[in-house]
């Protein structure tokens, strides 16, 4: 994105994401969501004297995991660091966290764009680091409020942070950025994801590059927006900053190397401290662990366990005749892809399937506000209705109100289309009837098609179609309705 008065928007993002472990990363502590405030909580994770910290295997194994997913290496040392500054929410007086020696190094996400463009985002670095407990204000946001309660239950919690170059050039990549590690993400099973409870949170970067500017991107003013917690409101502070940056440098100002935090009332950033720089926090080495050593073995089998993520899946769905939109929709879905994969397996036809599972199938979805792992309407039973309408036995139309009755009731299409006897008539002596019938009550519609008019064909399948409440089938009513207009003399 380049502005209009030249300058570009450099983005780099931080992405902390909660694992989803049972117990917190170095006790034993459960990590389970809307409990008492205070009530999850042992000496280790209220920072008392003596407490020492234990690490907890599943949290190694899990970071490892978004590492190898993200195309990171995933080193065989690593080492955890003392991060030291004060704040009411850490107990320690310190955070541990990992600064020199991360488990996972050099990534990158290839994150889709409009027009088929890929950005590629590298990934500089995933490490391992504790939650810090949460601080309530009193009142409507940190500013203003008139008092602040603290709970410790999250402290120390499990959490990774990955941490990318500033190769985003836009608030709108930074979005499309998210969505797509959320996307990858979410095969991985290792978090929750809930954005709503926190279990995944962004510190965004902005810098505006001059035109000519020619000095490496780390000496622009970096703007940290910190803690934001939706992708939207990530995408909003990020254009909020663009614009306050550009006001600033096109009043003549310069803009200043700060932390700002969100606020999502006025959809602004606002100021919270100078930036700091690494030596501020006095890293050290956590005395209380030892090196964290990872056995080759371990990362492969981690390796081996990977699922097909996002970008291969897409790859493989348009090669299945999706079109790239579609694929984007269904890969960007781990419930959606698995649902199509078993409703292929049933044998069902992949455009078919397709057009039914994003069209009536994700309506009512939406409408019961359900994933497609918990449809009303498994794999197998709209496999068995896409059966239905391949055989001749439900039109297209006859085949959407079965759905909606499978998607309120449960039953099969079979068994709906028995009781309420709502199969398609593809009987010709039936229908041949019905065509006879419609011919001679639209005299006026015949003469019109014998002149010429073939939209009078339409009406009189219509008057067929009316006449069966739907039941007719279009296939068979077409053919029978140009078998009587021809037989009969042609017109003078
Ligand atoms: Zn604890």
């Amino acid at each position: 994105m380049i502005l209009d008065n030249g300058a570009e928007v450099i983005i780099g993002l931080e992405v902390h994401v909660e694992l989803a472990t049972r117990t917190k990363l170095f006790c034993a502590c459960p990590s389970a969501f809307g409990a008492p405030p205070n009530t999850a909580v042992c000496p280790v994770c209220l920072g008392l004297p003596g407490a020492l910290p234990q690490l907890n295997r599943e949290v190694v194994r899990l970071a490892a995991r978004a590492g190898l997913a993200l195309g990171c290496e995933v080193r065989l040392t690593s080492r955890f660091d003392r991060k030291n500054y004060f704040y009411p929410d850490l107990p320690k007086g310190y955070q541990i966290t990992q600064y020199e020696h991360p488990i996972c190094e050099w990534g990158a996400l290839e994150v889709p764009l409009a027009d088929d463009a890929v950005r590629r985002v590298a990934i500089r670095r995933i490490h391992i680091e504790e939650e810090a407990g949460k601080l309530i204000h009193e009142g409507d946001s940190l500013w203003g409020a008139t008092g602040s309660l603290v709970d410790l239950n999250r402290a120390g919690l499990p959490l990774i942070e990955i941490v990318t170059e500033p190769d985003l050039r836009s608030p709108e990549e930074a979005r499309r950025f998210l969505r797509e590690l959320v996307s990858v993400l979410s095969y991985l099973d290792v978090s929750d994801l809930r954005m709503e409870e926190g279990s995944i949170r962004c510190d965004a970067n902005l810098s505006l590059k001059p035109p000519g500017f020619s000095g490496a991107l780390e000496d622009l003013a970096r703007v940290e927006v910190k803690n934001v917690n939706s992708i939207r409101n990530v995408v909003a502070a990020l254009e909020s900053e663009v614009k306050r940056q550009r006001a600033v440098l096109d009043a003549g100002g310069r803009v200043e190397r700060e932390t700002r935090g969100f606020d999502e009332g006025t959809g602004t950033t606002l100021p919270q401290r100078s930036k700091e720089a690494a030596n501020d926090y006095r890293y050290f080495p956590e005395p209380d662990l030892p090196v964290l050593m990872l056995d080759p073995s371990v990362v492969e089998a981690e390796r081996e366990r990977l699922p097909v993520l996002p970008p291969a899946l897409r790859a493989e769905l348009v090669g299945r005749g999706l079109t790239s939109k579609e694929a984007a929709v269904i890969a960007s879905d781990p419930g959606a892809s698995r649902y199509l994969a078993r409703v292929l397996a049933e044998g069902a036809d992949t455009r078919l399937a397709v057009t039914w599972m994003l069209g009536d199938l994700a309506r009512l979805l939406n409408e019961a506000h359900v994933g497609y792992g918990a449809s009303p309407v498994g794999p197998a039973a709209l496999a068995e209705l896409l059966q239905l309408m391949a055989q001749g036995t439900l039109s297209g139309r006859l085949a959407k109100e079965v759905l909606d009755r499978m998607f309120a009731t449960g039953h099969s299409a079979a068994a709906i289309v028995e009781d309420t006897g709502m199969a398609q008539i593809s009987d010709q002596d039936v229908l041949a009837t019905e065509v006879d019938r419609a011919l001679a009550q639209h005299p006026a519609a015949v003469a019109d098609y014998r002149a010429g008019k073939a939209a009078a064909l339409g009406f009189l399948v219509g008057q067929v179609m009316k006449a069966t409440r739907g039941q007719a089938s279009p296939d068979v009513v077409n053919r029978l309705l140009r078998e009587r207009l021809a037989a009969l003399a042609p017109s003078s």
